[in-house]
C-alpha cells in the first residue's frame, strides 16, 4: 500500500532522556511538537525520562540475586517519579495516574518473577525494561492531548518487527513497514501524532524485544526510513555533534555538518550522542538528520548530509572505555592463523558479538579483536567451545582477554588527502608517554582506531584533539553554498 498524500513532508521528531527527564522538559517537547505540528505531519519517538532504563535494569539485576527490598524501592521510585511528573502534567488526572499504576505494576510483576526464579530471562528484561518510554510516552501523549493536540501513545513493539536477539535486536523493515502503515499512517493522515515509544520492538510472533542502549535513536531513524520521511530531528542535551565528548575535552566545537558515514564512524566508536546503528536505515532513501539541543532552541545543530563538495580532513575525536582485547595465537603450525580466524569470527557471528576492531600478524599468525566488555563472556564461551580440541591439545595458546584499554578513533572524511596525518596522531599520543598497542585503519579510509592503556585514554583523547586544531577547524569550517 502506497503511502497517502498527507505523509507528505513527514517529521519525525525523537526526544532523548534528558529531554524528557521531567515535567518541565516533556512541556519543551510539547511546545516543538506544537510549533513543528502547525508546519507539517509528525510522528514522535519518546526515551524513558532520564536515568529510569537504569534504574530498571538495576532493580531486575538486585531481583535476580533475591535482593526483595532492592526491588521494593526500585519499583517505589519508579512509581513516584512518574507519580509527580504525572501530576505536574495533568494535575489530579486520574486517568493517567492509572496508567502510570498500569505500567509500574507490569514492571512489578515481571520484577517478581525474576525475583522468584533467581534468573533473569532476556526476553522478560527487555519486556520490562520497555516499560520506561512506555511510561514516558503515556505522560508526553496525553500531555499534548490536554493542550489541545491529538496525540496517541504508541508501543513500538506494535510498529517495530525485529529477530528474536534479545536485547541488541535487528529490525526487519518490510514487515515493519507494513505495521507501520497500516497502524501509524491513518493517524498521521487524521492529524493525529503518534508518540512512539522508542527502544522497543517485537518479533513477528509477538514477543517483546529491545535494540540495545541508547537505541531509540535507532527506532526513529527506522520509522523515518519506513515512512519515508522528510526529516529527521534527534532532540538532546548538547548543540550537536561535536568534535569530541564535551565531558571529556574543554575546547570542543560544535560541527554544522557532518556526512552519514562520518556520523556512523563516530557513534560505531564511542558517541554517545548517536546510537550506532541509526544512520543504516537512512542512508539509501539520503533522508537528512538533524542533532539539536532541546535545551538551547535558538542554536542551529548539527546537520548530518550525504557528502560535502570538499573533504575536511580530519574532524572529530572520539573514544570507547568499556571494551576489552582478546589475543589468540596457534601454538604450532598444525592450525593455521587463517583457520583459526575463520573458526573465531565463525563462532563470534553465531554468538551475536560484535567485533569493533580486528588486527594480525601475519608472521606469527596471531590475532587480535576489540569486543564490549560485555561481549566479554559470551564470546569467550563461544570461543573456547568451538576450539575445545584445539586448546586441549595444545594446539593453539590459551586466549588471553585485556580489559584494561581502550580504544580511540580519529574520524574524518577526506582523511587520506591529509598527508602526515596518523604520524602527527601518534606523535601527539606517544607524547604523553603513552604506548599504542594496537592500530587499526578502516578501508574507508575515515576513521584511525588506536587502542591503548584504559588510563591513558582520555588524556589521549586530549592530546590528539589538540593536535588536529579539531576545535579550531570546525569553527572557521568553510560555509557551504
Ligand atoms: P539522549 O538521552 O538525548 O539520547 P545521550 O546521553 O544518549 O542523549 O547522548 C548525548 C550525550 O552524548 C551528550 O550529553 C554528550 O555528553 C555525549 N557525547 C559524546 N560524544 C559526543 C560528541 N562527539 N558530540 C556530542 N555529544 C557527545
Ligand atoms: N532508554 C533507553 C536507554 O537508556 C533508550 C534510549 O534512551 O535511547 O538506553
Ligand atoms: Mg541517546
Amino acid at each position: 500500500m502506497e503511502r497517502g498524500v498527507h505523509l507528505k513532508n513527514l517529521l519525525i521528531m525523537k526526544f532523548g532522556g534528558t529531554s524528557m527527564g521531567s515535567a518541565e522538559r516533556m512541556r519543551v517537547a510539547a511546545d516543538i511538537i506544537a510549533g513543528q505540528k502547525k508546519l507539517r505531519p509528525l510522528t514522535v519517538v519518546v526515551s524513558a525520562m532520564s536515568k529510569v532504563t537504569d534504574l530498571l535494569l538495576e532493580t531486575l539485576r538486585r531481583a535476580e540475586v533475591g535482593d526483595k527490598s532492592a526491588v521494593t524501592a526500585g519499583v517505589a521510585a519508579l512509581r513516584a517519579r512518574h507519580l509527580e511528573a504525572s501530576e505536574q502534567l495533568l494535575g489530579k488526572s486520574a486517568a493517567a495516574a492509572q496508567d502510570v499504576e498500569a505500567l509500574v505494576n507490569e514492571f512489578q510483576r515481571i520484577a517478581n518473577g525474576i525475583l522468584m526464579l533467581g534468573e533473569r530471562p532476556p526476553r522478560s528484561v527487555d519486556e520490562a525494561i520497555a516499560i520506561g518510554e512506555r511510561l514516558s510516552a503515556t505522560l508526553l501523549a496525553r500531555f499534548l492531548q490536554a493542550s489541545g493536540i491529538k496525540a496517541l501513545a504508541v508501543n513500538g513493539g506494535e510498529v517495530i518487527v525485529t529477530d528474536a536477539v534479545f536485547g541488541n535486536a535487528s529490525p526487519q523493515m518490510e514487515a515493519t513497514r507494513q505495521k507501520c502503515i497500516a497502524k501509524l499512517a491513518p493517524a498521521i493522515e487524521e492529524g493525529i501524532v503518534p508518540v512512539v515509544t522508542g527502544f522497543n520492538g517485537a518479533t513477528a510472533d509477538g514477543r517483546p524485544t529491545t535494540l540495545g542502549r541508547g537505541g531509540s535513536d535507532f527506532s526513529a531513524s527506522i520509522l523515518a526510513a519506513v515512512l519515508d520521511a522528510q526529516e529527521l530531528w534527534i532532540w538532546t542535551d548538547v548543540d550537536g555533534i561535536m568534535t569530541a565528548d564535551p565531558r571529556l575535552v574543554k575546547d570542543v566545537a560544535v560541527l554544522d555538518e557532518v556526512t552519514y558515514a562520518e556520523a556512523a564512524e563516530l557513534a560505531y566508536n564511542g558517541a554517545k550522542v548517536l546510537h550506532p546503528r541509526t544512520l543504516a536505515p537512512l542512508v539509501e532513501k539520503q533522508i537528512p538528520v538533524w542533532s539539536k539541543n532541546s535545551f538551547a532552541l535558538d542554536k542551529p545543530g548539527t546537520k548530518i548530509v550525504s557528502s560535502f563538495d570538499e573533504p575536511k580532513g580530519a574532524r572529530a575525536v572520539t573514544s570507547m572505555s568499556d571494551v576489552a582485547l582478546v589475543s589468540m595465537e596457534p601454538a604450532n603450525a598444525v592450525l593455521s592463523g587463517t583457520r583459526l580466524m575463520a573458526r573465531a569470527l565463525d563462532a563470534l557471528a553465531l554468538a551475536n558479538v560484535e567485533i569493533l576492531v580486528l588486527t594480525s600478524s601475519s608472521y606469527r599468525q596471531t590475532f587480535c579483536f576489540l569486543i564490549r566488555k560485555h561481549d566479554v563472556t559470551s564470546a569467550m564461551e563461544a570461543l573456547e567451545s568451538n576450539l575445545s580440541i584445539e586448546l586441549a591439545h595444545g594446539y593453539l595458546r590459551p586466549i588471553e582477554v585485556d580489559g584494561n584499554v581502550g580504544l580511540l578513533a580519529v574520524v574524518g572524511e577526506g582523511m587520506r588527502g591529509t598527508p602526515g596525518l596518523a604520524g602527527r596522531v601518534f606523535t601527539a599520543i606517544s607524547r604523553e608517554n603513552t604506548n599504542i598497542i594496537a592500530i587499526a585503519q578502516g578501508s574507508s579510509e575515515l576513521t584511525i582506531g588506536i587502542i591503548v592503556r584504559l588510563d591513558m585514554l582520555d588524556k589521549a583523547v586530549r592530546a590528539v584533539h589538540e593536535e588536529c586544531q579539531l576545535g579550531k577547524i570546525a569553527a572557521v569550517a568553510e560555509p557551504r553554498a
